[in-house]
């Protein structure tokens, strides 16, 4: 990578300010239900402290929307970090009213230090200087290993870069690289998979990714807004009306001119959450007046298997179905072995939801990298950067 890493900057006996992912997924308001985020964020953390760094870690978890809300506390992330690192870790709730010199005085040096969730205070996703300045006041030196939050021009990822001198982490820069060389030079076919739920931020990069790819297998709540611009019978499946037009832009071009074909759900599985009811398959073209699409059905399962059995490069974000119901969760699993079954592919997933959904940790052997990014995935594939990662310095 072109910028500064951790192995550029002078860090001995530094105060070090580090944007890492905890967003997890809670459980109960407690237990982590997914804790690969946390895990690779290690090896910077050892890294760090084998350098003789004070660490101050910021970051965020859900959306408490700039107020502080006990579901949304990095608390239980604290505990577990404490657990995987072997070391205690401080926690450290109040961070903007002047009291960072208190609290840089009050740790041991060599320490490593959680502060509390960043959206807890409006100036974090304003990205507000003066918030940014209060942040900054921890480090000597910030280091981001949050590829996943890197798409966001945040207090966290961007204004500390006005404050302190700024690289990545080891994290950051293995997700840039490897991400790098799946999309220039790829052996093809490139399968690209795109689910989940955020069609206002994901249909647009689609386009771009037609550039790129061979095929764009759609899946999850994304492929309802894609049936409605086929004029599908779509029930009350959730469509974002914004985005309609783009996707019959999109399906118009699709597989014309070196673009990629767009391959869409021929059955999906319905069901209406509220009434916790599954009612079945049903074809994507003609879904009942009543019924929700919650999961792709068999049909689309065996055509998706095809094409990603065949890959040489997968690039996956966003679950089929909505998982968190095994009812639904089968589409999700199937890709899931589909992809980790590839063993002729170089293949990456990335992204909260997808991340929380692996059914098996041994899919993890023979998945070539798990980005926490999935939005900031997709967004990095269609730009080459992104703004934190464009805001830490060039390396010299
Ligand atoms: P990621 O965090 O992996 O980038 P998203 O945040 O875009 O993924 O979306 C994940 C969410 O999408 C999951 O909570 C899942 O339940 C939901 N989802 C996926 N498919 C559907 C669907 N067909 N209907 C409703 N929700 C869905
Ligand atoms: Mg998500």
């Amino acid at each position: 990578m072109d910028k500064k890493t951790i192995r550029d900057i002078s860090l001995k006996n530094k105060r070090v300010l580090a944007r890492v992912d905890y967003n997890v997924s809670l459980f109960d308001g407690f237990r982590i239900g997914d804790d690969l985020r946390i895990k690779q964020s290690l090896p910077t953390l050892r890294y760090l402290l084998g350098k003789g760094c004070t660490l101050f870690l910021a970051a965020h978890l859900g959306r408490p929307e700039g107020k502080p809300q006990p579901k949304f506390s990095l608390k239980p992330v604290q505990k577990h970090l404490q657990t995987l690192l072997g070391k205690p870790v401080g926690f450290i709730t109040d961070y903007v009213d002047d009291k960072a010199d208190k609290s840089i005085a009050s740790v041991k040096p060599n320490s490593v230090n959680l502060l509390e969730n960043l959206r807890f205070y409006p100036g974090e996703e304003k990205n507000d200087p003066e918030f940014a300045k209060k942040l900054a006041a921890y480090g000597e030196v910030f280091v981001n290993d949050a590829f996943g939050v890197c798409h966001r021009a945040h207090a966290s990822t961007v204004g500390v870069t006005q404050f302190l001198p700024a690289g990545a982490g080891l994290l950051l820069e293995k997700e840039v690289e490897l991400i790098t060389k799946a999309i220039t030079h790829p052996q093809r076919p490139l399968v690209v998979i795109v689910g989940g739920a955020k069609a206002e931020t994901k249909i647009p990069l689609i386009g771009s990714l037609m550039n790129k790819a061979d095929s764009i297998l759609i899946g999850g709540g994304l492929a309802d807004t894609f049936l409605k611009a086929k004029n599908y019978d779509i029930g009350i499946s959730q469509v974002n009306p914004a985005m309609v037009g783009k996707a019959k832009q999109f399906l118009a071009a699709s597989g014309k001119n070196g673009k990629a074909k767009l391959i869409l759900p021929a059955d999906v599985i319905v069901g209406h959450l509220d009434r916790g009811k599954l009612f079945g398959v049903e074809p994507a073209q003609d879904i009942q007046d009543d019924m929700d699409s919650l999961d792709i059905g068999p049909k689309t399962l065996v055509t998706f298997g095809k094409i990603i059995g065949a890959a040489r490069t997968i690039i996956w974000n966003g679950p089929m179905g909505y998982f968190e119901r095994p009812e639904y969760a089968t589409g999700t699993e199937f890709v899931y072995q589909a992809v980790a079954e590839n063993r002729d592919s170089f293949s990456i997933v990335g992204g909260g939801e997808t991340l929380t959904a692996l059914p098996k940790e041994e899919y993890l052997e023979t998945i070539d990298h798990v980005s926490t990014g999935g939005g900031a995935m997709l967004e990095f594939i269609e730009k080459g950067t992104l703004p934190g990662i464009k805001a830490l310095q060039k390396s010299s």
